[in-house]
């Protein structure tokens, strides 16, 4: 049998972080720090098969037996180690319980602490520590913790019983408390001035709401108390919360968490008691300096949930560096070891009681992809890992934050307020006070700024569905700090000049000049727009313009060095010079896709294309196209001009005509005088055109099969597009396109059009010199992933369209799929969204038997990919495992791409498929 509790202490630990995947993250640090010798204080760890046999039957969950025998004998090493006895009120042992996943998933799980206590241990910590008011405030948080935690009772009596108790200290001090809010009360009578008598009394109401919600005595004995926080911290894996996350992380539902018991430490023992979080590098930034924040008097979870808004450890006069330098100074010590012993930045919670640090957590820092480049380049750099762990340590989906645009500099802006620069990006939206009004506005389309006083984790849907976050408590480890950054969300946190009205829903904002004098008020209302920018920390009213992100410094290293190690190549689909050119900025190694039919939606042409589509016979759709030509290759000029040297895949005409047809009758009036003939008569053509099921219909290349002289005229576009680019002395290499191909015999005839066109255009009169071309088909059907070796006889390329390959084989629509789809993956009938990470069994199997059957006919065929599954990481890592030559993506992901199939050569490499 697999061991199941681990204990670590004294120097000694019986798991290590090879063992992560039962320990979790959270224990294999505690594990590893303790076997460094770092001043951890002893525990045990609960492995997470322990939690997934809990979860065994799911109708009835519950402890596999005899764990609870090694608990207790974990336990009492505990009780060895500290000199203190579980349960004894002389001296007790307490403990906290905290969950932790290999994976970590911050603020997502539960925690309790304090555990252990009783009226008599309580009376019993009184007296040691000589300190009533600290024991009867950890009594009164533990009963409350465990409450809402263990027994599930609602947090509201209890803070109402403390809010009353605050109500009457304020009296008894002489404070006016009749207009003043909760938070306001909160500031003037903070915990630390409730009296151990009120406490006291505070603990028998606690205890009497427990009675009355519950119909039984809050349990005394510690035992009972460890068994229910152990379940609870299990239970908390399956909470919505924790399911949110997961599936927006990966993080896959087997797993379950570990469950750490650990010998309690006081940060809120007195006046050399402090409590704080640190990062070894900055982990918004990835400066190569100490960041953190810490509260003195305060207790482990302050911190974290923004109760109090924390000083910086370091640079200002409320530093721990200034207030307590002996343990600054075995902070920044234990930092150095643990960065060089895991390699990697860390993320520290510590404890300081009556002087001396305590560790209570070590793990790999959550960071922006701003950070996570800066850090990877220079810890390779500094010999701390090789250029190949540099490119595996970076997220390739996260770049997504570096790509995104910045306020432009020199825009006017209207200034409201400055907070912490919690997660940078810039973005505007229209302001909203709750998670789910950010939802809703999202999902019609709208952009929302969720402002909160502080987010919980209940807030996660909104905070996803938001473009940014604003909080006007916590700090930059508070937990809208935290999500939004890994959310690569732009983030304000800790606005202390917004006052946030929930129930007005209305923000006041005190604006300052530049003396600091109070200049405005300004109130803002739900629905209000303003921007925010998430790297300075800056609110500013209206809609700010945005200017495209520059890569530039430790981005190109990182990408010059994952350039290095790819195999795939990486193009973009692009259909206009501007895309062109911007895929090009990031690294585009040619177009994938050109999609056409975008080029004749402009006002101008648009009517040339009605008159195509509407015209009875071939000389008027002639006449119609002749009008098109000049502004198809003047299209064509510009793209091959950006794509200089490069090459330039040009699908031809591909959806069903009618979607080019006028819908109402002034566009109608109008074309019938353009054309001359009358509205009926385009009525009466454009009922003609209608189909049932026009995805499946007349479109692709069987327009091309009924009307050839559309493909001829783009066909022509292309050519002497590209015969110009040429003689101007310019690299030109177009990919001719066919799209939805079901058979060879299409392909053939296809292949005739082309011939004849390309015969004409460098035979002409104008006698152009001929340019080389290619000639090839998507493969975006079963059918013709299925008959690819016979399509492969014509086409000289593949390039896989999985969007319409994922539409077809899974008979899924993919424009009405988002109805139902997210229940296909949330009850995990699905592993994702196939539309966004390709299905590797169904249609990757496709992807593959094509694959191999085009090979067999052509070992020299081109291969590529340029569905939307070529900017997701987890497919290019697919597409490298078959073999192909490239992926395509859109201008903005192709970084992401670059080195997502980088990592994919790195891990094929490692471990072949
Ligand atoms: C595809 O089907 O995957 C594709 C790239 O084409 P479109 O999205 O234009 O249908
Ligand atoms: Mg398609």
């Amino acid at each position: 049998m697999t061991k199941r509790v681990f204990f670590f202490g004294e120097g000694k630990a019986e798991g290590d972080s090879k063992r992560r995947d039962l320990l979790g993250g959270k224990g294999a640090g505690l594990a590893e720090m303790t076997g460094l010798g770092l001043p951890v204080p002893p525990g045990l760890t609960i492995s997470t098969e322990v939690c997934t046999a809990y979860f065994a039957n799911p109708k009835e969950p519950g402890l596999p037996e005899g764990v609870d025998a090694e608990i207790a004998e974990a336990l009492k090493k505990v009780e060895a180690s500290t000199g203190m006895t579980f349960g004894d009120p002389e001296n007790p042992l307490l403990v906290s319980v905290r969950s932790g996943a290999r994976a970590s998933m911050p603020g997502m799980m539960d925690t309790i602490l304090n555990l252990g206590l009783n009226d008599a241990c309580a009376e019993g910590l009184a007296k040691k520590t000589g300190d009533a008011r600290f024991a009867y405030d950890a009594y009164r948080r533990f009963i409350a913790m465990y409450s809402d935690v263990a027994l599930e009772i609602a947090r509201e009596p209890f803070n109402t019983a403390l809010d009353k108790l605050r109500v009457k200290t304020a009296q008894a001090k002489g404070h006016d408390v009749t207009r003043i809010n909760a938070e306001e009360l909160k500031k003037k009578v903070p915990d630390s001035e409730l009296s151990a008598e009120d406490l006291k009394a505070l603990v028998v109401e606690f205890k009497a709401i427990v009675k009355s919600a519950s119909g039984k005595d809050f349990p005394s004995d510690p035992l009972e108390q460890l068994r229910g926080a152990i379940r609870a911290v299990f239970k908390s894996w399956n909470t919505h919360r924790a399911i949110v996350y997961r599936r927006m992380h990966d993080i896959p539902d087997s797993w379950g968490t570990a469950c750490n018991v650990q010998a309690m430490v006081f940060g809120n023992l007195g006046d050399t008691s402090a409590t704080g979080v640190a990062f070894t590098r900055n982990p918004s930034t990835g400066e190569k300096k100490l960041f953190g924040e810490w509260l003195p008097k305060a207790q482990g979870e302050d911190v974290v949930a923004g109760i109090r808004t924390p000083f910086p450890i370091d640079g200002s006069p409320d530093s721990l560096e200034l207030k307590m330098p002996d343990a600054y100074r075995a902070l920044t010590k234990i930092c150095d070891t643990l960065e060089a012993h895991f390699r990697d930045m860390q993320d520290l919670e510590f404890t300081i009681q009556s002087g001396k640090l305590y560790m209570l957590q070590c793990r790999s820092g959550k960071r922006t992809s701003r950070a996570a480049v800066r850090i990877a380049v220079e810890q390779c750099k500094e010999k701390l890992i090789t250029e190949e762990e540099a490119i595996l340590r970076v997220d390739a989906s996260s770049l997504d934050q570096l790509l995104h645009p910045t306020l432009d500099p020199k825009a006017p802006k209207k200034f409201l307020a400055r907070g912490l620069a919690a997660s940078p990006g810039a973005a505007v939206g229209h302001i909203v006070f709750s998670a789910d009004e950010a939802e809703k506005r999202a999902s019609q389309g709208k952009p929302v700024i969720l402002v909160r006083i502080e987010t919980s984790p209940e807030d996660i849907h909104g905070m996803k569905a938001a473009r940014g976050i604003i909080t006007s408590r916590g700090g930059m480890t508070s937990h809208a700090a935290v999500i939004a950054r890994g959310m690569g969300k732009a983030c304000i946190a800790g606005c202390s000049a917004a006052s946030i009205n929930y129930a007005e829903e209305k923000m006041t904002i005190s604006v300052y000049d530049d003396a600091g004098r109070q200049a405005e008020v300004v109130t803002l209302k739900k629905g209000d727009i303003v921007t925010i920018d998430g790297s300075s920390g800056t609110i500013y009213a209206g809609e700010v313009p945005t200017i495209p992100a520059a890569l530039a410094g430790e981005f190109g290293e990182l990408m010059a060095w994952a350039d290095k190690v790819r195999t795939m190549k990486v193009r973009a689909n692009a259909d206009t010079p501007l895309d062109a050119r911007t895929a090009r900025s990031f690294g585009a190694e040619g177009i994938g896709l050109c999609r056409t039919e975008h080029m004749f939606f402009d006002e101008e042409r648009i009517s040339a294309m009605r008159e195509m589509i509407l015209s009875d016979d071939v000389q008027s759709r002639e006449r119609a196209l002749a009008k098109l030509i000049p502004f198809q290759r003047a299209d064509f000029v510009g793209i091959f001009q950006e794509m200089r040297g490069l090459k330039v895949t040009i699908r031809l005409l591909d959806p069903p005509l009618h979607e080019f047809l006028p819908n109402d009758p002034k566009q109608l009036q109008q074309l019938s005088r353009t054309m001359g003939v009358s509205v009926e008569r385009l009525q009466e053509r454009t009922k003609d055109l209608h189909e049932f099921n026009p995805m499946l219909g007349h479109r692709g290349c069987r327009l091309a099969v009924t009307y050839p002289e559309i493909y001829a005229m783009q066909v022509r576009a292309i050519l002497e597009a590209a015969a110009q680019v040429a003689s101007e002395g310019t690299e030109v290499y177009p990919e001719i396109m066919i799209p939805l191909a079901i058979t060879a015999g299409e392909l053939d005839r296809m292949r005739v059009i082309v011939d004849k066109v390309a015969a004409e255009v460098f035979a002409g009169a104008n006698g152009k010199a001929a340019v080389p071309f290619s000639f090839g088909t998507m493969v975006e059907l079963p059918r013709a992933a299925i008959v690819a070796d016979e399509l492969a006889k014509v086409a000289e390329f593949f390039s896989f369209g999985t969007n319409d390959l994922t539409q077809s084989a899974m008979g899924l629509s993919r424009d009405d799929a988002g109805k139902f789809l997210p229940a296909y993956v949330e009850s995990g009938l699905l592993p994702k969204d196939p539309f966004v990470s390709i299905d590797t069994e169904g249609v990757g199997a496709l992807v593959k038997l094509a694959v191999e059957r085009g090979r067999k006919t052509r070992p020299d065929i081109k291969l590529g990919i340029c569905g939307e599954h070529g900017g997701d990481p987890a497919s290019c890592h697919f597409f490298q495992a078959v073999g192909l030559d490239y992926v395509s993506c859109s201008p903005f992901r192709v970084p992401i791409a670059r080195l997502a199939v980088s990592q994919a050569a790195l891990r094929l490499r490692a471990k072949p498929a």
